[in-house]
């Protein structure tokens, strides 16, 4: 398994294979991302052949900051104010492409609009400042499936399809971008992320538009079933039964559980979002018939936590295989 240390070395040799055309994982603050040369179709292919994911589910676009966002999208005033504010970091832009742009359609599926992000990580940054290329990255696991917060959850869901899997320890915030649309009249949450909500609605000055999961914009990243584990989960449990595997929250905690992970003892949720997917893998290798989740506030980081809870409980595992990433 080509897991590697992020060392200078490592960066500089993954930059070449991402310049050649390969597909190569690396750490960002959020998860695991899976790159490919954005204006490159056919290393985009590579992607969405290693995730499974359909072809109509756009990526994101990495790039080093709104100077290089700006060559492939147009930058209203809100973008630049969300920029500014937010980048480098973990929110996601969609916005208008600009005419002629080189993206490949792949990457966009084939939409007017474009996704891009500049990422917060140093070794996410140190490989964009070394391949000076447009990174398309989703989620470095198969569609469907929880996201990896460390090299080997990468290496357990994608075997050898990626030509380096760069190893920069656990991801620091644990959950994917916030995806906000600045197409339409008033910006609208695509996705909940790792930029809490609040923050955004606090620098616009007005709440955001909820976009509808029936809408044309939605992100996939909207369906119901995502971020999904094999073992079902139950919510807003309070009590366990010896066949649970438990997600807990908090202090205080039910005993009798077949295995307990903790996201935050302190009740804190940067920590709890921190350890969301690792908890929920070793969950769900645990052996438990359910595993049964705590209730978690629904605020700030809550909101996000919450979100990723709902869409791994929600169905079952055929209809996963029609799922997003
Ligand atoms: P992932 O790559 O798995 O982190 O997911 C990326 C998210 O960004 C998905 O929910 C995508 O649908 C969303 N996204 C990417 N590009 C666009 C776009 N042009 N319009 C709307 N959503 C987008
Ligand atoms: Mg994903």
């Amino acid at each position: 398994m080509p897991i590697v240390p992020a060392t200078p070395e490592a960066i500089a040799q993954a930059a070449r294979a991402l310049a050649r055309g390969e597909i190569v994982a690396f750490p960002t603050e959020t998860v695991y991302g899976l790159g490919a040369n954005a204006l490159d179709g056919a290393a985009v292919v590579k992607i969405f052949a290693a995730k499974k994911r359909p072809r109509f589910n756009p990526l994101i676009v990495h790039v080093p900051g709104p100077a290089e966002a700006e060559t492939y999208a147009v930058f209203n005033e809100t973008a630049l104010k969300l920029a500014e504010a937010f980048w480098p970091g973990p929110l996601s832009l969609v916005l208008k492409q600009r005419a002629g742009c080189p993206i490949a359609d792949l990457v966009t599926a084939g939409l007017d609009t474009i996704a891009l992000r500049a990422p917060a990580h140093p070794v996410a940054r140190a490989i964009l400042a070394e391949v000076r290329l447009p990174i398309a990255a989703p989620s470095a696991n198969r569609s469907g499936r929880v996201s990896p917060t460390t090299a080997a959850h990468v290496a357990s869901e994608l075997d050898d399809a990626p030509a380096m899997i760069l190893d920069g320890g656990p991801c620091q915030l644990g959950i994917e971008s916030t995806v906000v649309s600045l197409v339409g009249a008033t910006p609208a949450l695509l996705r909940l992320g790792a930029t809490p909500r609040r923050d955004i609605e606090e620098l616009l000055g007005h709440p955001l538009a909820v976009a509808k999961a029936d809408s044309p914009i939605a992100s996939p990243g909207q369906l119901a079933t995502h971020y999904a584990p094999d073992t079902k989960l139950r919510l807003g449990a309070t009590g366990v039964d010896p066949n649970e595997a438990l997600l807990a929250f908090g202090k205080d905690v039910p005993e009798g559980a077949r295995l307990t992970v903790n996201l935050s003892e302190s009740g804190n949720l940067q920590e709890a979002a921190a350890k969301l997917f690792g908890a929920l893998r070793t969950l769900d290798r645990s052996g438990a018939s359910t595993i049964a989740v705590m209730p978690i506030p629904d605020h700030d980081l809550g909101e996000a936590i919450n979100d990723r809870l709902r869409r791994a409980a929600c169905g079952d595992t055929s209809r996963r295989a029609s799922d997003q990433t």
